[in-house]
């Protein structure tokens, strides 16, 4: 089984064959991320995003990583927090990260790199976010032969802390 890894770092320093980014549905650049993405990877990443004609929430589109030394970039636009009530879970999950994951294993990625999609912005709920985070990816690594490994890198102590106590509450053994 892939393993998962969590730590502090910059997504767009990543070496791992894709890296995730926490778009919107115009796939035209933004902020957070997003931008820290576009403007890593050069202006072509963004000639490419325009040929995608946007992506809907949940789902995921693959770009080339131009500049990055990621391979690939997966755009998935994350859901907008507007209370838990409004199927934003499930959103998240099924949709953002397995998507992610599907695409990746397409494309034959052994490693692949998410930020804390929706957390920003979007404003999601860091814990919550990280306890649908790590069990659509623990579930898509019990199932598949790829990615061998995916690492959530997360941007901030705060946010490392939440997903290690996260992962330690429903999956660490002692
Ligand atoms: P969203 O619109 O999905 O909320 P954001 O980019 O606003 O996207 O934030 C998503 C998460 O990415 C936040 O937790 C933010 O702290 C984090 N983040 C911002 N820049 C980076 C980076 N360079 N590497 C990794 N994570 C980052």
């Amino acid at each position: 089984m892939g393993k998962l890894e969590l730590v502090l770092g910059d997504i767009t320093l990543s070496d791992a064959d894709a890296i995730v980014n926490a778009a919107n549905t115009r796939l035209l650049g933004g902020g957070g991320v997003d931008g820290a993405i576009h403007r890593a990877a050069g202006p072509e990443l963004l000639v490419e995003c325009r040929t995608l004609h946007g992506c809907e929430t949940g789902q995921a589109k693959l770009t080339k990583g131009y500049r990055l030394k990621a391979g690939y970039v997966i755009h998935t636009p994350g859901p907008v927090w507007r209370g838990g009530g409004c199927g934003e879970a499930e959103q998240l999950s099924s949709c953002c990260y397995r998507s992610c994951l599907e695409l990746a294993q397409q494309y034959g990625c052994r490693s692949v790199d998410f930020p804390s999609i929706s957390t920003g912005i979007f404003g999601y709920p860091m814990a919550q976010a990280a306890t649908v985070a790590l069990r659509t990816i623990m579930d898509f690594l019990s199932s598949h032969p790829l990615p061998e490994r995916v690492r959530m890198v997360l941007h901030s102590e705060d946010a490392l802390r939440v997903y290690q106590q996260t992962y330690n509450m429903w999956y660490a053994c002692d």
